[in-house]
C-alpha cells in the first residue's frame, strides 16, 4: 500500500482508476440541463431557413431608395405585408414596399430593408426618409448551417446550449449516464439530522454536503446512510449497495482503533493509497471494494468536503467525459497571513472577491477559524487558498486560489 502521497500524486492516481462512462442516454430539452453531450450534435436546419428582417418596417429594392432624407423622401407603393412566418405570397417589383415585422422572411425581389420608425404611411403608399438597406437583414444560415456541428461530445449543457440545440432542432438530446455514487457515512456518534442528538452525538453533514457536491459534479448520489464503528456492519451495508460507479465513505479511516473503513479495506478490499500529504484533508483513503472504486473520505466535515472537490470531483468529470476542468486556480493578493502546514500543503479557507487593482484581479481574506471541524468556513468561505509545503503566506503576498463558490464582487 502507497501512503502519504503528494496532492499531484494522489490525483494522477484516482484518474488512473478511474473509467469514462460509455452510456448514453436520451433527455428532453427539459432535463439536459447540466447534463454533458455525449454525442456531437449538428444542426438540423439552417437557422434563419430563408434571409429575414430583424427590424419591423418596409422591404423595398434598394436602388429604389437611394437618398432618401426628411427633406428628399421616397414614395413607394405599399402592396401587403409578410408577418413573421409568412412570406409574402408574390414577387416585390421596382417601386413597391411590402409591410415586414422581426423576424419575417424578405419578400422575394427585396435586398433591403428601412425601420418603419423613419417612414409613414400614407394611404396604399409609404414614405421613406431614409433609404432601405441591406444591414437589418438577417441571411440564411447566419446563426446556424445545416449539418455543421455546433455542440460537442463532453460539453455541459448550459442553459445556453440547451437553447442552441433546441434551436438546431434537436427534441431529445443524448447525454452520457450520471455515474451513481454511493455515500456511506461511518461513526458510533453520528446521528440524523431531525432525531434528539444524544450526549456526545453529532449530526450528519458529511452525507450532505458530499451529496451536494457530488450532484454539483454531475453525479447522482445514493444515501446509503450510516453504520456503527464495526466491521460487520460496514461490510454488509456496502455489500448491499447495489450497482454504483463510486463509494464514498465518510470517518474511519485515520490511526484509531475504530477505523472501521481502513481495516475492512486491508483484509477485503484492494487499497491503492492512505494518506495525502495535506491539510485539511490528510487520511483519506482509495481503495477497490468488489470492483468499484471507493474512495474514503476523512470524518471531518471540512476534511470531506475538500477531499471530495480536488479528487472526487474530478473522478465525476472523467466518468462523464467533461471537456471542462474540474476547478481552476486563480491569483489572489491574500488580505490575510494564512498558517502553513509543515511538509504538507495546507488548503486554507478564505473568501475570495474580485478586485481589478490586486495583482491577480482578486483578494483572499481568511474566514474567522481554520479548524476542520468548522464547516461554517466551508458554508461563507468561496475558496481555498494553496499554502505550499514548509512556508507560510503573509498579509500582502500573492497566491494560488482555487475558488469552490461564486466568487464575489469587490
Ligand atoms: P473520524 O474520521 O471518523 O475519526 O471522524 C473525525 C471527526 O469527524 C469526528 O469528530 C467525527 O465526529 C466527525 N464526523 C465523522 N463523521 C461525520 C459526519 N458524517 N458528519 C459530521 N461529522 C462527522
Ligand atoms: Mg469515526
Amino acid at each position: 500500500m502507497r501512503t502519504s502521497l503528494t496532492v499531484e500524486e494522489a490525483l494522477q492516481t484516482v484518474l488512473e482508476h478511474t473509467r469514462p462512462l460509455t452510456e448514453v442516454e436520451e433527455v428532453p430539452l427539459t432535463e439536459a440541463l447540466g447534463r454533458v453531450l455525449a454525442r456531437d450534435l449538428e444542426a438540423l436546419a439552417d437557422h434563419p431557413d430563408v434571409d429575414n428582417t430583424a427590424v419591423d418596417g418596409y422591404a423595398a429594392r434598394a436602388e429604389d431608395t437611394a437618398g432618401a432624407s426628411p427633406e428628399n423622401p421616397v414614395r413607394l407603393r405599399w402592396i401587403g405585408e409578410s408577418p413573421a412566418g409568412r412570406p409574402f405570397p408574390s414577387r416585390l417589383g421596382p417601386g413597391e414596399a411590402v409591410s415586414v415585422y422581426t423576424g419575417a422572411p424578405l419578400p422575394e425581389g427585396a435586398d433591403a430593408v428601412v425601420a418603419v420608425e423613419d417612414t409613414e404611411r400614407d394611404g396604399e403608399f409609404v414614405v421613406l426618409y431614409k433609404p432601405a438597406t441591406p444591414k437589418d437583414i438577417r441571411p440564411k444560415a447566419q446563426d446556424l448551417q445545416k449539418g455543421r456541428v455546433y455542440l460537442k461530445r463532453g460539453d455541459v449543457l448550459t442553459p445556453g446550449r440547451v437553447g442552441l440545440a433546441a434551436g438546431m432542432g434537436h427534441a431529445t438530446l443524448p447525454v452520457v449516464r450520471r455515474p451513481r455514487v454511493g455515500i456511506l457515512s461511518t461513526g458510533d456518534e453520528v446521528v440524523e439530522p431531525g432525531t434528539p442528538l444524544p450526549p456526545g452525538g453529532v449530526y450528519n453533514s458529511n452525507a450532505y454536503s458530499v451529496a451536494a457536491l457530488v450532484r454539483e459534479a454531475g453525479g447522482e448520489p445514493v444515501l446509503l446512510g450510516k453504520v456503527d464503528d464495526t466491521i460487520p456492519e460496514l461490510k454488509a451495508r456496502l455489500e448491499g449497495a447495489g450497482r454504483l460507479d463510486l463509494i464514498l465513505t465518510s470517518g474511519g479511516v485515520s490511526m484509531g482503533d475504530y477505523d472501521i473503513v481502513r481495516h475492512l479495506l486491508e483484509q477485503e478490499g484492494t487499497i491503492h493509497f492512505w494518506k495525502i500529504l495535506q491539510r485539511p484533508g490528510g487520511p483519506p483513503l482509495f481503495a477497490e471494494f468488489a470492483g468499484t472504486p471507493l474512495f474514503g473520505l476523512p470524518g471531518n466535515p471540512v476534511s470531506a468536503m475538500v477531499v471530495f472537490f480536488l479528487y472526487g470531483r474530478p473522478m465525476l468529470f472523467k466518468m462523464l467525459g467533461r471537456t471542462d476542468p474540474p476547478y481552476r486556480k486563480v491569483r489572489a493578493v491574500a488580505d490575510d497571513f494564512f498558517k502553513g502546514a509543515g511538509k504538507k500543503v495546507a488548503f486554507r479557507r478564505a473568501v475570495l472577491r474580485y478586485d481589478p487593482g490586486a495583482p491577480g484581479g482578486h483578494r483572499a481574506a481568511s474566514v474567522d477559524n481554520q479548524s476542520s471541524g468548522v464547516l461554517r468556513s466551508m458554508a461563507f468561505g468561496n475558496a481555498l487558498v494553496i499554502v505550499p509545503p514548509h512556508a507560510h503566506v503573509e498579509a500582502g503576498e500573492v497566491v494560488d486560489v482555487i475558488p469552490f463558490g461564486e466568487v464575489q464582487s469587490a
